[in-house]
């Protein structure tokens, strides 16, 4: 594995745009189940729980579910600490390798790891949003009200719309500042680091056939546990293994290879 290491590390120190694209599986070492690997979220949970429009027919149950997956602990993003992956990829933004992560999660824990240009293209569960106004607020508060049983289903504190988690749920569109911003660096983006998702989850998954169609095409690595749906079509190196063992080693490599050009 070091010769690969070495080899995608020299591919990233001759990049101009480097754009990393992670999944649920770069936050499983930080105790947050993915959706589809084995034990995954959807052994549990009937993904149709987060639909839109299963959530608009009762927002109520939706509202109890999400207190029952944070309480069980079996989805309790706020008390959940980044690992070191997520380290890793902010070691390479420092760096000034690794221009922007587009992350499907909704667990803000790139975010906590100090990576800066992040784009939530699934948004934040952190966050719960009015349906009616917009307005924001921590989830924290709505899941508070919830649990004393004053509101069920949490309402907006300026204008008593209803509250959603502020993630994408099937059916809903991607935010469009997010779509945008990713559009953008898919352009200019000339390797794309590819981490722990099974890429099954369109639109998100067109990032990397998009970056691949171009002229030049990027050049795609994948590290991934079990390799992706589409890596026999987009992955030019692909890593199997733990993100927080593989991207370590790759940041720490990156780091050598610095000092010593630097010298
Ligand atoms: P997925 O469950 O479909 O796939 C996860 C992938 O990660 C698999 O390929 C698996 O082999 C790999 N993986 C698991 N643990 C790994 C590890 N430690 N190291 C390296 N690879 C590992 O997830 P997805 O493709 O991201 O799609 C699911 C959707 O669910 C996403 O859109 C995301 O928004 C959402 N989701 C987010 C979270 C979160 O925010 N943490 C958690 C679950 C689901």
């Amino acid at each position: 594995m070091d010769e690969l290491i070495s080899q995608i590390a020299d591919c990233l120190i001759n990049s101009k745009n480097a754009v990393a694209l992670t999944g649920a599986g770069i936050s499983t070492e930080s105790g947050i189940p993915d959706f589809r690997s084995p034990g995954g979220l959807w052994t549990r949970v009937d993904p149709g729980e987060f639909s839109i429009d299963r959530f608009l027919q009762n927002p109520a149950r939706f509202w109890r579910l999400h207190l029952r997956l944070k309480e069980s602990g079996d989805f309790d993003l706020a008390s959940a600490k980044p690992n070191p992956a997520h380290f890793a990829l902010a070691r390479m933004e420092q760096m000034g390798i690794l221009k922007c992560v587009i992350t499907q999660n909704v667990d803000n824990l790139h975010q906590k790891a100090g990576s800066v240009d992040v784009v939530e293209f699934h948004g934040n569960l952190l966050r719960a949003v009015c349906l009616k106004c917009r307005a924001l607020e921590p989830i924290a508060q709505a899941e508070a009200r919830l649990s004393n049983g004053q509101e069920e289903p949490p309402r907006c504190q300026a204008c008593g719309g209803l509250l959603k988690p502020d993630a994408v749920f099937f059916g809903e569109a991607i935010p469009s500042r997010a779509l945008m911003i990713s559009q953008v660096q898919c352009e200019k983006c000339d390797v794309l680091l590819v981490v722990g998702t099974s890429l099954q989850v369109f639109p998100a998954a067109q990032i990397p056939i998009t970056v691949k169609l171009k002229f030049p095409p990027a050049t795609v690595v994948e590290v991934n546990r079990e390799p992706s749906a589409m890596h026999e079509r987009i992955t030019d190196h692909l890593v199997l293994g733990s993100a927080g063992e593989v991207l370590s080693r790759l940041s720490d490599c990156l780091e050598k290879k610095k000092t010593c050009t630097a010298c």
